[in-house]
């Protein structure tokens, strides 16, 4: 079976993994430069920056077997810290017992072996997708075709997998019967803002949930192993990068404002947190459009048309988080190869 995977974050890790397994042909096409989605790490300022996932849980017993296998080869590994919850104005440590993972060195490690010898293509947006239905043999047989915002076309492909976050699934599949059971609101936006500070906090915290006001995280980037680039590591006081994340709530409210004012709205939070003044030498900020999962909405599952071989995954599908777009990725596989199976080989 041929098959075209839109993304490569990791959910499409996922599909990849159990597809190529099964001897499937694969072609990914994701419109960043490299893999890993809202997972990804970006080369910012001292290091490797996680601006989007900041770790992750595996309670499913399979999802919890692919954990230790990344963490056996190296590519994860658990994030030993001890949260503080910031709340009613008090800053106490947390007593939650999670465990916690991170990839090594940075979050989109662990997913580039799956996407090894596959027919990848970066910097590829698709912005249209056809359904071309043929007689064969007096059995109706359809194949897919995607199209590019550059204008490329790539045709002969027996069945389509989406992991775009659910908005951007929507308008490739508009007037297809499955894009009603899309429910194009449930991810929120979030403002994330790194901030490199001048002189240092002296504060012990890795990292705190913020429950109080305006952010919903805040970490101090270094604590996490590798993010630090080389030229830092071995410098006594190297600057302390803080990382906050604002809620959801206050994302949507302040969607368009400029990335200045955000910055500004970054270091005042974290000065009320800490406690402390701050002294921002450098800072970064990035909107997410789609960022965590709406709790209002309830998750639709993993979607599926077997008639025309099209299947639809992504953490949203199962409620949010990694851990889920692992687990939406796996299903959506084996759902395309179900299907494969009861109608036999079709080319
Ligand atoms: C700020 C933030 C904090 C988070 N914190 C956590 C956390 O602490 N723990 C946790 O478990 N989860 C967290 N998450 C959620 C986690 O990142 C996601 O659940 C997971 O990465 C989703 O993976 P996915 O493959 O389903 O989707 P995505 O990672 O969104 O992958 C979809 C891919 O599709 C590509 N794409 C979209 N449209 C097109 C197109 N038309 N053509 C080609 N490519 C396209 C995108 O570029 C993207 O790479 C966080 C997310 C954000 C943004």
């Amino acid at each position: 079976m041929n098959i075209a995977i839109i993304g490569a974050g990791v959910s499409a890790a996922a599909a990849v993994s159990v597809l190529k397994q099964r001897g499937c042909q694969v072609s990914v096409f994701e419109k960043s430069r490299g893999p890993g989605g809202r997972m990804s790490s970006k080369r910012a300022l001292a290091g490797s920056l996680d601006l989007g996932a900041q770790y992750f849980t595996a309670r499913d017993v399979g999802f919890m077997a692919q954990v230790e296998l990344w963490c056996s080869q190296g590519l994860a590994q658990i994030w030993s810290m001890q949260p503080w919850v910031s709340e009613h104005g008090v800053l106490s440590r947390s007593d939650d017992q999670q465990t916690r993972y991170i990839g090594t060195s940075t979050m989109h490690q662990m997913l580039v072996p799956a996407f090894g010898g596959v027919d990848i293509h970066y910097q590829c947006k698709i912005n249209e997708l056809s359904f071309i239905t043929s007689n064969v043999s007096s059995h109706s047989h359809g194949q897919w075709q995607l199209c590019s915002e550059q204008g490329e076309c790539y045709g002969g492909f027996d069945a389509v997998l989406l992991t775009c976050p659910p908005e951007q699934s929507f308008q490739l599949l508009i007037g297809a019967p499955i894009c009603t059971q899309i429910p194009r609101q449930s991810l929120m936006p979030c403002w994330a803002v790194l901030l490199e500070l001048a002189t240092p906090t002296h504060v012990s915290m890795d990292a705190i949930f913020v429950k109080d006001g305006a952010a919903s995280w805040i970490t101090r980037q270094s604590t996490k192993p590798g993010r630090q680039s080389a030229r830092l590591r071995d410098v006594p006081e190297a600057p302390e990068q803080w990382l906050l994340h604002f809620s959801a709530d206050f994302s949507a409210q302040e969607l368009e404002a400029s990335a200045e004012l955000i910055t500004e709205l970054a270091a005042a939070e974290l000065v009320r947190v800490l406690g402390r003044t701050v002294d921002v030498a450098a800072a970064l900020c990035h909107r997410w459009l789609y960022a965590s999962y709406n709790p209002a909405i309830a998750p639709c599952g993993v979607l599926y048309d077997a008639k025309m071989q099209l299947a639809i995954a992504g953490d949203w599908t199962l409620g949010g988080r990694v851990e889920n777009a692992w687990i939406s990725g796996v299903t959506a596989a084996e759902q395309l190869l179900s299907a494969q199976h009861k109608s036999g080989p079709q080319r």
